[in-house]
């Protein structure tokens, strides 16, 4: 069994180590792992050169769950670290004051711009960095090239109702200084006519017996994934059945704030509304089939009385146990659209 999962950060997480947790228990290795293979193309739109390092948070972010060193309380970066380097940048007036890098991740940028610096692509980088704890899951950044999100906002100066003064800004200023409040007006992810899929990524959807959108942002994650040219042809070219699982539960988002970039796609915040933007294949769009939580089974039931396969389940991740149920449900759904399919 080989699945290919398309992942941003702290969804794509949860929703990973529940697709590992559901293989070792279906398909197990003898030694407590998997006979099945996952590949995970992760989301580089977040990424960004700061204080003079590059950082690839959803990457991390996968990268420190996986191996179980992430920091659960905070939710962001390595377990038992201090900011002792942070604070003392801060002094220096070097990065942004508002934004918080561990000691322990920092190590990681640093190893990673050291390599980036040697010569080696984002991917080998990439594979560098997870040889050092057993994941059981390979990843695989979108692109090599950078595709930093920019955001364009409204008022950005906060000069008051009466200017009307857009400007853009890196996507992660926008999320962790403004925590999302100024009204987005679009994404652009930078020189993305030029990115192409990293070395592996299309031969990962192509060769996969099932792919998997990961409950992860549709704008800034899935959508930066699905945005890199060619990343559209080899999901619409591969013969595996391709299965969304919505971040949307009950017209809210879980975690994050996805309703903040929602709107600026003309997308409601809603499970059906997010299955529609996706598109079904058959129309020409990503899905097979789309999942989404027993609390909006109604938008299953009429996204399937229009022929567009969809059903509810739990999706809530609160613990491994029920990210794992979550992956199954997805395996089954895809299985049984399969056999409805032909
Ligand atoms: P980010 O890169 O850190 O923003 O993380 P992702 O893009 O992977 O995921 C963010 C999305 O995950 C948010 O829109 C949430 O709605 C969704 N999410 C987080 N936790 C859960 C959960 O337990 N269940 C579901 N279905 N979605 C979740
Ligand atoms: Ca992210």
């Amino acid at each position: 069994m080989r699945i290919t999962v398309l992942a941003g950060g702290v969804g794509g997480s949860r929703f990973v180590r529940g697709v590992r947790e559901e293989c070792a228990r279906r398909w197990p290795d003898g030694d407590g792992g998997t006979e099945a293979s996952v590949t995970v193309v992760v989301n580089t739109g977040d990424d960004i050169w700061l204080s003079g390092v590059r950082l690839m948070p959803d990457f991390d972010s996968l990268l420190y769950s996986l191996a179980g060193v992430n920091d659960t309380e905070r939710g962001w970066g390595r377990a038992g670290e201090t900011e002792r380097v942070s604070a003392e940048l801060r002094e220096w007036g070097v990065g942004w004051p508002w934004f918080t890098l561990g000691d322990l991740d920092l190590g990681t940028h640093l190893a990673r711009t050291a390599w980036l610096r040697e010569g080696l692509t984002v991917s080998q980088v990439a594979e560098r960095l997870q040889r050092r704890w057993p994941l059981g899951v390979r990843l695989l950044p979108a692109t090599d090239t950078e595709v930093d999100t920019q955001v364009r906002v409204a008022d950005a100066d906060g000069a008051g109702p009466e200017t009307s003064a857009e400007r853009e800004m890196h996507f992660q200023e926008w999320w962790t200084r403004y925590r999302a409040t100024l009204p987005a007006i679009a994404f652009r992810q930078q020189h993305i006519d030029e990115a192409r899929p990293a070395p592996g990524v299309v031969e990962a959807i192509s060769d996969a017996d099932l792919v998997l959108i990961a409950p992860s942002n549709p704008v800034v994650s899935i959508g930066t994934i699905l945005a890199v040219p060619g990343m559209r042809e080899a999901l619409a070219a591969t013969p595996a059945p391709i299965v969304g699982v919505s971040p949307i539960i009950g017209g809210k988002v879980v975690r994050g704030m996805a309703d903040a970039c929602l709107p600026a796609i003309g997308v409601e915040t809603s499970a059906e509304a997010v299955g529609r933007h996706y598109g079904f294949r058959r129309d020409g769009g990503l899905l097979d089939a789309w999942l989404v939580d027993e609390t909006d089974a109604a938008a299953a039931a009429s996204l399937t009385a229009e022929g567009l396969p969809a059903a509810s389940a739990p999706l809530w991740m609160h613990d491994l146990d029920r990210s794992a149920a979550l992956a199954g449900a997805a395996m089954d759904l895809a299985a049984a659209t399969r056999r409805t399919g032909d």
